[in-house]
Order: structure tokens, then sequence, then C-alpha cells
């Protein structure tokens, strides 16, 4: 039987001194897999301004096994992991980041889960050394949001140091949509998965280039792509404003005007303002809500995700 072949993808940004860290410790862990497994390990570069093209370059001289794309500019992690996943030939497909804080040691357990039957194995971070509270809390929230509001569940600390199996990196090619986080599309499709906890290392050399604006940005853009909840909102609010106030001024005008009820006649014509105003800002959300319901309508086809996704198919044809 042939030797399988495992694709590593590597996003990185301005990483020159982790690069040759990370190398070593992959080539480790390969030639101890060297009997079963054949390795290509794919470097994106996401618009390095630093010293890593040419360090990445003298590498991919010295071993065939090593690839790499070079952005024309800084498209984000989640970009450069689509681009790796859409080059990737490997019977399975690992990423890990170039830090070094997805320890490699644990590169044997994936597989042999991915051996075992697993079609996605998903590291999911114990807890994360040298990790701020600010970011603690806000990942706290993010996943508390997401997964009450949004129709995708995400695993909390679930990394992007997952394995993915060669057909859900296939199905993973098929979203078409262009703000996008990979590990939410992952758990989106599907496919059996196995879990494998760790505890992040610290970041070896540099700062973590995703600063917290970043994160805030892509935690908004997420929410806003699983759910219409925040929109829908609006609509459920301005319908009950509009019903409460709209029956309150309905019976204070025949309080007033018909019945002459003295409640009723105390009220001035400021407040019967106040109130049809009310109602009308109600009217106003109601519709709102409307809209959101088209939105919902156009977003579906505009992000265009497929239909379905298929994990086997006895037809002849790539899934
Ligand atoms: N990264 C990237 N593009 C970016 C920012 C980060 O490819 O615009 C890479 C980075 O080099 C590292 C990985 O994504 O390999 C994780 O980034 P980082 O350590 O900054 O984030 P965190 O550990 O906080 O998730
Ligand atoms: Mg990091």
């Amino acid at each position: 039987m042939p030797k399988k072949i495992i694709s590593i993808i590597i996003p990185f940004f301005n990483e020159e001194k982790n690069i040759p860290l990370v190398y070593d410790k992959l080539l480790k862990v390969f030639n101890s897999l060297q009997e079963r497994y054949n390795y290509e390990i794919i470097f994106i570069d996401d618009g390095s301004v630093d010293k890593s093209p040419e360090i990445l370059e003298n590498l991919t001289n010295q071993n065939k096994n090593i690839k790499y794309l070079q952005f024309s500019r800084n498209f984000g992690k989640e970009i450069a992991l689509s681009a790796g996943l859409d080059v990737a030939s490997g019977d399975a497909v690992l990423m890990i980041d170039a830090d070094l804080q997805h320890p490699v040691e644990l590169i044997p357990g994936f597989i042999e889960k991915w051996q075992n039957g697993a079609e996605v194995v998903v590291g999911v971070r114990n807890k994360n050394n040298g990790e701020g509270l600010v970011k603690k809390l806000g990942s706290l929230l993010f996943y508390k949001i997401i997964n009450f509001i949004g129709e995708t569940k995400i695993t909390p600390r679930a990394t992007d140091y997952r394995l993915l199996d060669k057909k859900v990196v296939l199905a993973f090619r098929r979203f078409t949509e262009h703000g996008r986080m990979a590990r939410g599309l992952i758990d989106w499709l599907g496919f059996k998965r196995e879990y494998i906890y760790f505890n992040a290392n610290g970041r070896v050399n540099g700062t973590a280039c995703y600063d917290k604006i970043k994160l805030i940005k892509l935690a908004l853009n997420t929410i806003v792509s699983h759910s219409l909840l925040p929109l829908k909102l609006a609509g459920y609010l301005g319908i009950a404003i509009t019903s409460l106030f709209g029956t309150a001024g309905f019976l204070l005008l025949i309080g007033k005007y018909i019945i002459h009820n003295s409640f009723a006649m105390s009220f001035t014509g400021t407040a019967e303002l106040a109130i049809l105003i009310i109602f009308l800002v109600g009217l106003v959300l109601a519709c709102l809500g409307l809209v959101a319901l088209y939105i919902a309508n156009i977003k579906a086809e505009v992000t265009n995700r497929p239909n379905y996704v298929i994990r086997k198919s006895s037809f002849d044809r790539k899934i």
C-alpha cells in the first residue's frame, strides 16, 4: 500500500524567528513517522514584511517537501488557511500555527484518531498560558453569544489546530463566502469529529499579531454571518412597542373623546403626541425586522453555501 500523505499547513505573518523552530520540530515528528507517512509542509506567507520570505526560500531549496504560497499582502489568517486548504494534496491536512503555541508532539495523536475513523480532529485548549484577562473574557463572551444566537454551534476553546480528512477539505473548498472564520465553517460542515485536549504553550518569539481590534472585527463578522438575530430583534421590539402603544393610544382616544373618562381626560396633548410618536417608532422598527427577513433571504443566496455536504458517494465523480 502506498504511504499516505499528511499535509501540514502553516499560515504565518512575520514569523522569521519561529519558522526555523517549527520546521525543525515538524521534521523530527515526521522522521519518526516516515515508515508509514509521507508529508508536505505548506507555508502560507500572509504578506510578511520581515525576513521570513528569504528564510522560507532557503528551506524550500533544502527540502522538496516544503512548499509555500506568498500572498501579495496581508489577508488575514482565515484566508491564509483557506488558501492552504485549496492547495494541500494530502490524504489528511493538519493546520497549525507558526508560533509553536500548538504542541507538535501531539501530531501522532491527531493522525491516530484520524486513522481510527475521525474525519475532523479538533485541538481544544485547556488553558492558554500568557493570555490576558481581557482576551479570556472576550473569547468567553464571544462563544456564549455565538452559541446562543448562531445557527452553528462552535466548541469553546476549540482552536485552529485541527486535522481534516481529504473529504472535509474537498467540501471546504466549495465555500464561497468572503468574510469567513475557518473553524466556524468546519464546524458547520459536520463530519465525524474527535477532540484532542492540550495546554497551549506561550508564544515563543514575537507578539500575537491578532490585536484586539482585529479579534473584535473577526468576532463581529462571525456573529453577523452566522446569525440574523440582532436584526430580527429590532423587528420583535418594534412589534411589541407598536402593539402596546397602539392599544394604549386607542383606549386613550376612546376614553377621552367618547366616554369622557376622567383619567383619560387628564392626559395632555403632549402626552398623546408622545404615545403617537412611540407608536410610529415601533412601526419603523417592525419594518426593519421585515427588511431583516429579506436580507436573510439575500444573504443565504449570496453567501452561496453548498446546500449539502457529501461524505461518501457511489457516483463516479469528485465530491
Ligand atoms: N497569522 C497570519 N496572518 C495574520 C495574523 C496571524 O497568518 O494576519 C498567523 C500567525 O503568524 C500565527 C497564527 O496566524 O502563525 C496565529 O496568530 P497569533 O499567534 O497572532 O494569534 P493567536 O495565537 O492569538 O491566535
Ligand atoms: Mg499565537
